[in-house]
């Protein structure tokens, strides 16, 4: 098991003792422990392997600890499963439900005899939740919010979640010799990041046996469909796969059509009726007369191109259809060149086993250059993250020195030395204001206190912001998809100060991050901030995640130049640096 893992797990027997109205000792111990595994970022597993004391991290006891050890050792919590046990399995779920909770849950379930999310819903959308004591209007609200991220969460695969099940099937059906062209649409050409379920269209010579060997793939847990165009499968790893052979003559209609967004295809349909057409999956076609219903000429929809010319305009980037502007765009012939992976001059923020990372200084730096870099950034945690191995300002100094003796070594590029600087509780930064001036660049994130009201936490980033030495401001809203909410912060009160301030704005590439996310880099670039692109990797071959990076800023619409690390080092210096104010 993984530290988030972990987390979870205790976070479940916290909430079943909660459930069963326990001790609040031992329940505050289990949540103490919660939010200790959470801060750690060294893994767990690290410190069991290497026999140290678990007791030695804060609000861990030795109860705790053993369960620690059983959880890596075994993968699984057996006092968990027993507790499991004695509570019914719809309370369970209703108790995960955000917005609810243990003590509501139990309350619901015991006055309202209700023992579903489905019954849950129901009752919400009745106003008996709101009619419940201690409940109230505002909480039902919440309830029925909860249950739509609840639904919406389970059922979306991460985009590398999804790519780990998409790549090989696409290479084990490209060697089918009766495909002729084969392509992803949907969400998973767009680059969101989470993904539903996948759809694929193929040109075929023979559609049936693609079919029978697209089910024929040994990772098919079950079939859904199966027919001789089309077939539906789910894989071992619970993703939903469509297969359609589409006849060579509307492939790029089918693909217009299945790669989507809704929004995107409605807009583009609408564009067409003005223009006396129609589009749909199978070609762009003539209309006769208004009303008719017999088809006219098709006058197009082989390839993508098409389709867009048929309606007055230039061919899409799917990343950018999901009508956000970008039909207006096209139609003023103003589509920006977007991003690429190859723009990338620089990565700003990673670590080394200086603190959580995996590979040390040099290791990273070589990695760096040999991806063709010409500038790179150390940037290991502060010390308030002490169990990630966070460095005070003597281990920083112990550092610069290994920086020094690294650089000396590799002149192909550029080592700038950094820090990760934690934003304390009261906006104060985690490290002396000589040894930030010792810093090439310091980077300031929020890894603590993620729960404090919105007011609170925009006024907490804010007075890190005006700390005269910050240039970057790292994956600034912290959530986690599918795991953790963004913080509450206003983020367009900070954006704009950080624009007139001259801070960075990080799009951090980590999957699970993507923060910024596509609208809020949009928001960014609207207001004039600088942004970069980071990995924040902590291991060498975690640099390859740019990509996913370069796919959200695509979705934002950003080209090179809104990005500072695709330039060249002198400019980058220059830009990087804060406003004279
Ligand atoms: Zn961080
Ligand atoms: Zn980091």
């Amino acid at each position: 098991m993984d530290n988030p893992e972990i987390a979870r797990t205790l976070e479940e027997v916290a909430d079943i003792l909660e459930i069963q109205s326990s001790n609040p000792f031992r329940i505050r111990a289990y949540r103490n422990a919660v939010r200790t595994v959470e801060t750690v970022t060294v893994p767990l597993r690290r410190w069991v392997e290497e026999g140290r004391a678990l007791t030695d991290l804060p609000g861990i006891g030795k109860e705790m600890a053993n369960h620690i050890k059983e959880m890596v050792e075994t993968g699984t919590l057996g006092f968990r499963d027993e507790l499991l046990a004695e509570v019914p399995r719809s309370l369970i779920e209703l108790m995960r439900l955000p917005g609810l909770g243990p003590k509501k849950a139990r309350k619901v379930f015991d006055e309202l005899k209700i023992g579903s999310v489905d019954e849950l819903e129901a009752a919400a959308r009745e106003g008996r939740i709101a009619a419940l004591p201690g409940f109230g209007a505002k909480s039902q609200e919440k309830i029925l919010a909860g249950i739509a991220d609840y639904r919406q969460q389970g059922s979306r695969f991460l985009l590398n979640e999804a790519e780990r099940s998409v790549e090989p099937l696409l290479a084990y059906l490209r060697e089918t010799p009766e495909i002729e062209r084969l392509e992803v649409a949907g969400s998973y050409r767009r680059r969101k990041e989470t993904i539903g379920d996948i759809d694929l269209l193929a040109i075929a010579s023979q559609p049936i046996p693609v079919m029978e060997r697209f089910r024929g793939y040994a990772q098919v847990d079950k079939i859904l469909m199966a027919g001789d165009t089309r077939s539906t499968v789910v894989l071992g790893s619970g993703l939903q796969v469509d297969l359609r052979v589409v006849p060579a003559e509307c492939y790029g209609a089918a693909l217009v059509y299945f790669t989507g967004s809704k929004e995107h295809n409605v807009k583009l349909r609408r564009r067409a009726v003005e223009r006396g057409l129609r589009i749909s999956e199978y070609g762009v076609f003539q209309v006769h007369e208004e009303g008719s219903e017999t088809e006219g000429e098709c006058i197009g929809g082989g390839e993508e191109a098409e389709v867009y010319a048929a309606v007055g305009l230039a061919w899409i980037p799917p990343e950018l259809r999901e009508d956000h502007g970008e039909i207006e765009l096209a139609a003023a012939g103003r589509i920006p060149d977007l991003i690429r992976v190859e723009d990338l001059r620089g990565d700003l923020h990673m670590h080394s086993t200086w603190s959580d990372g995996r590979n040390s200084i040099e290791e990273m730096v070589e990695a760096c250059a040999a991806r063709g870099y010409e500038y790179m950034v150390i940037s290991d945690h502060s010390k308030s993250l002490a169990m990630t191995g966070g460095l005070d300002a003597y281990r920083l100094r112990e550092q610069w020195k290994e920086i020094d003796e690294v650089r000396a070594r590799h002149p192909e590029i550029r080592v700038l030395r950094s820090m990760e600087v934690d934003i304390l509780g009261d906006g104060s930064l985690d490290l002396e204001d000589e040894m930030l001036a010792g810093l090439d660049l310091v980077l300031i994130s929020l890894h603590s206190r993620l729960d404090l009201p919105l007011v609170q936490q925009t006024d907490r980033v804010l007075k890190a912001l005006e700390h005269r030495q910050v240039n970057i401001f790292c994956h600034p809203t912290a959530r986690l998809i599918n795991r953790r909410k963004p913080a509450e912060l206003d983020l367009e009160v900070i954006l704009r100060r950080a624009a007139e301030l001259g801070v960075a704005l990080e799009l951090n590439c980590s999957p699970n991050r993507l923060d910024l996310k596509d609208t809020h880099l949009m928001l960014a670039k609207e207001l004039g901030c600088k942004i970069v692109i980071d990995t924040d990797s902590h291991r060498t071959r975690e640099l390859g995640l740019m990509r996913y990076g370069v796919d959200q800023a695509r979705r934002a619409g950003l080209g090179p130049e809104d990005v500072l690390n695709t330039r060249g080092f002198e400019d980058f210096w220059i830009a990087i640096q804060r406003s004279r104010m």
